[in-house]
């Protein structure tokens, strides 16, 4: 098999949805799923249906969720020969509600699941890699996680790969401010770009204020920033100066993944060595796409779609 150019680590979960808004979870109500789910799982699967060549490392059970997870992958194109099938533990499933008001609720079984059970990072799975990607929710999700990430990064930047961070974190699962920037800072340290929202950037930087926040992390040593504004688009932040990209106009079913879509997008316009204006239509054309099918990862486009709508079919 030829090396990948993105590797992605973390947790593979099904995520199974109430069928109604306000449906809290304390009652009996309908559900339906499973979707194949988990934030690198959903980025992994957009890169590679952008046509790169994507290899993931995580862990799923014996059993049907995660041969859902697996035979999405064969199906898209990411390679999973570093998917560890491990027998006694269930795959990891989230359970998500939404409210009328916008919000959503999860219940996660992650880290007591084979989600949680990462296999070691070994030097070879990086080698010929450009990029590795790490997710805030996988560093939320438990200890175990957090150094395979951490060994991941060192093992990525040895091979000579970059590393980018999306910092889609779960506060309540790290209690508080103070331990999510302890936990993000070995990460944030060896990334070359991240991710972030508006509130993610803050929350980073310990910054008040977006552009602050975002230049705070460009000061850091980050080479770029992409910020994510939904429906807005993204703003993207480099010492040579900053530009904001509109978004596209889509009719919006499910928010969830737009912003490992997003990230894909990005990440692949890099590789492609579009300019950064380029790069922001595609990252958003993804993330667009990404809201208008129900289901996280049902949304990720695929190439022809996303250079579509960024208006670079020349490119394709
Ligand atoms: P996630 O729920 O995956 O964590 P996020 O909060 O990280 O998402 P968003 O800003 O919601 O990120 O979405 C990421 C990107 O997807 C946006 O920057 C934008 O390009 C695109 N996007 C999201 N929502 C919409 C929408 N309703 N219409 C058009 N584009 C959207
Ligand atoms: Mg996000």
């Amino acid at each position: 098999m030829p090396d990948s150019e993105i590797i992605s680590i973390g947790e593979l979960i099904v995520e199974i949805m109430r069928k109604q808004v306000d449906s809290p979870f304390d009652r009996p109500d309908d559900f339906i799923g499973p979707f194949p789910s988990g934030a690198p799982a959903i980025f992994a699967d957009q890169a590679a249906r952008l046509g790169h060549r994507v290899a993931f490392i995580g862990a799923v059970g014996e059993d049907d969720f995660g041969k859902c997870l697996l035979d999405r992958f064969a199906q898209d194109g990411v390679d999973s020969q570093y998917v560890a099938r491990i027998s006694g533990l269930a795959t990891g499933v989230a359970f998500v509600t939404y409210f009328s008001d916008g919000s959503r609720q999860y219940i996660f079984h992650i880290g007591n699941s084979a989600a949680g059970r990462l296999p070691r990072p070994q030097a070879e799975m990086f080698t010929g890699a450009k990029w590795l990607h790490i997710c805030g929710s996988t560093l939320s999700a438990s200890e175990a996680m957090r150094q395979a990430c951490y060994q991941a990064c060192q093992m990525a930047a040895q091979a000579g790969a970059r590393i980018s961070f999306d910092p889609n974190l779960r506060p309540e699962l790290l209690g508080g401010e103070e331990p999510l920037r302890r936990v993000c800072q070995p990460v944030l340290e060896m990334a070359s770009l991240v991710l972030p929202s508006s509130t993610e950037a803050e929350l980073l930087s310990g910054v008040e204020g977006t552009e602050a926040a975002c230049q705070a992390l460009l000061n850091g040593g980050v080479e770029i920033v992409a910020l994510k504004r939904g429906e807005a688009g993204c703003t993207i932040f480099t010492e040579s100066g900053t530009i904001s990209v509109p978004g596209y106009q889509v009719y919006a079913i499910d928010p969830t993944g737009a912003g490992d879509c997003f990230d894909a997008g990005f990440i692949g316009g890099l590789i492609e060595e579009l300019d950064l204006e380029e790069i922001g239509r595609l990252a958003n054309a993804c993330g667009a796409l990404g809201t208008t099918r129900k289901g996280p990862m049902e949304g990720a486009a695929p190439r022809a779609a996303a250079f579509e709508l960024a208006e670079l079919k020349d490119k394709l």
